[in-house]
């Protein structure tokens, strides 16, 4: 399979251009061969983009921009599995947890179908105003023009729809970037939308390395907005770079789980096996801190490492795997190191810490320190810390010390100290009683601090792509 970036709907596979091999990164067999774009293409993609949005997607009708969403949750639907496969393939994600990604893209496709009807304004009431009589004010939401979609390689489809399909609702253009390590889903993504009646113009593939077309695409007069998902170096350097552009940043965390003593132990562990180790972790709101109030502590961790144990680790295709490998060699040798170099500085290693190519096995640690790179920074990778806390004053100010604030999850039964905790969370997002890994897709989504600036969940990312424009008209019979 030879794939190339999608301009107006004709694929790019020209000459003297690279050509990426993509590697499954269990089994290391060729999944496909990409050509990468290089900038004369991409400066191609945003001419096209922009003309293509003042001539047609500008003016196309909400129902119709609402129909060609559905249509497009519809194929996606029917095609389920051999999606779900492709991501398995690319991302070495076990199948089980590509399916449900299948799954929540098609209700991401169907939020923004349904929303693209609810884009609405509002009347001013401009009488509040001394001399505001007889004038009428209203607003309009219009949408900006150019959107610019750079996606990371962790959920290749649920991400890049959080991008697509708002700024489709919202009658935007895109011009999706996706990972180097995910191309071939966001193919399969971009010739669905254009199945499903999407005009080709609406919506164009670069393929390309970060370090090639970033730059040009985020710093171009004719895009209008960058949307990004993916790490806080590359976060940073676009918000650097971005000039007016509208921007939203989509990065890392560390995510912190409070545990109080008035809870039952065995459930919650369940939850946070999966909270710290599905997709070898690899997930932005991964549950990478575990605060247990010493009460628990000893029987927690009994139990943690007791179900950690049971995780059937393997082939990502095979049904009953639970755990697979992470994307890369290079990120299970990175990820090792940071383990030893806690162990060295006194952490414990209760359970996993064992690399064999991509995989390393999954990682509980105790007697950690904030010093740490396993807890100050974003891990990233299937290791979790666990440290034991006695006051609430004390949990909240470990949880907060840290240079990210995207989700966390506060277990206790006393629903005031569960509202005082997430009030005094410095986090985009509070789950109580549920894990900080949860998301939907319809909830705002998005972090504080270094974990991004700007909201994703359908209705807030359509917010964030259209221009909110004043209309006032004087009533007075002037003329
Ligand atoms: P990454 O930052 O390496 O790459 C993300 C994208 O940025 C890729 O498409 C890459 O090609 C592109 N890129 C690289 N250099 C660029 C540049 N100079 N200009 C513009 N684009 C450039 O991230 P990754 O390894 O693919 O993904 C992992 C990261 O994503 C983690 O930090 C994770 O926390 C974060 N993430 C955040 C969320 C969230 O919603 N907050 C969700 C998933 C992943």
């Amino acid at each position: 399979m030879r794939i190339g970036s999608i301009i107006n709907g004709e694929e790019v596979k020209g000459e003297n251009r690279e050509v990426l091999t993509v590697l499954n990164p269990y089994n290391q067999e060729v999944v496909a061969e990409v050509v990468l774009a290089v900038v004369e293409d991409l400066d191609k993609a945003i001419e096209q983009s922009f003309e293509f949005f003042h001539q047609t997607m500008k003016k196309m009708p909400a129902y119709q921009r609402s129909d060609i969403l559905r249509k497009t949750a519809d194929l996606l639907a029917e095609r389920k599995e051999t999606f779900a496969e492709m991501v398995t393939k690319e991302a070495g994600k076990p199948l089980k947890y590509s399916r449900g990604e299948v799954e929540r893209s098609i209700q991401v496709l169907r939020f923004a179908s349904e929303h693209a009807k609810q884009i609405s304004s509002e009347v001013i009431p401009m009488d509040a105003a001394i001399g505001g009589e007889n004038r009428l004010g209203i607003t309009k939401r219009e949408p900006l023009g150019v959107v610019a979609a750079i996606t990371p390689f962790n959920f290749p489809l649920n991400l890049s729809l959080h991008k697509i399909a708002p700024a489709i609702a919202a009658g935007n253009t895109i011009i999706f970037k996706p990972a180097e390590k995910t191309p071939v889903s966001a193919y399969m993504l971009t010739r669905l939308f254009h199945e499903a009646g999407l005009p080709p113009g609406a919506l164009n593939l670069v393929m390309g390395r970060g370090e090639v077309v970033g730059d040009p695409l985020v710093e171009h007069d004719m895009v209008h907005k960058v949307t990004f998902t993916g790490s806080l170096p590359v976060g940073r350097r676009i918000r650097e770079r971005a000039g007016f552009k509208k921007v939203t940043l989509e990065l890392g965390s560390n995510s912190p789980n409070l545990l109080f003593d008035d809870i039952e132990v065995e459930h919650v562990v369940t939850d946070l096996v999966k909270g710290a180790f599905v997709f070898s972790g690899q997930v932005c709101i991964s549950a990478q801190r575990v605060y247990v109030h010493k009460s628990l502590y000893d029987s927690f961790l009994e139990e943690y490492i007791k179900q950690t144990k049971a995780l059937n680790i393997g082939d990502p295709m095979e049904e009953a795997t639970d755990f697979g490998p992470m994307i890369s060699e290079e990120e299970a040798e990175r990820a090792k190191l940071w383990i030893d170099d806690a162990v060295d500085k006194g952490a414990k290693v209760e359970i996993g810490g064992e690399q064999k190519g991509t995989i390393l096995t999954p990682t509980i640690i105790t007697n950690v320190k904030n010093d740490m790179k396993i807890i100050a920074e974003e891990v990233f990778a299937p290791i979790v810390s666990v440290l034991p806390f006695e006051t609430e004053e004390e949990v909240v100010r470990m949880a907060n010390d840290s240079i990210y604030g995207l989700q966390a999850g506060v277990f206790t039964k006393d629903i005031s100290r569960a509202f005082r905790v997430a009030d005094q969370l410095e986090m985009g997002g509070v789950w109580i009683n549920e894990i900080s890994t949860y998301r939907q897709d319809n909830h705002p989504y998005g972090g504080v601090k270094q974990s991004g600036i700007g909201k994703e969940g359908v209705k807030y990312a359509v917010e964030d792509m259209t221009e909110m424009k004043f209309i006032g008209v004087n009533l007075k019979d002037r003329l």
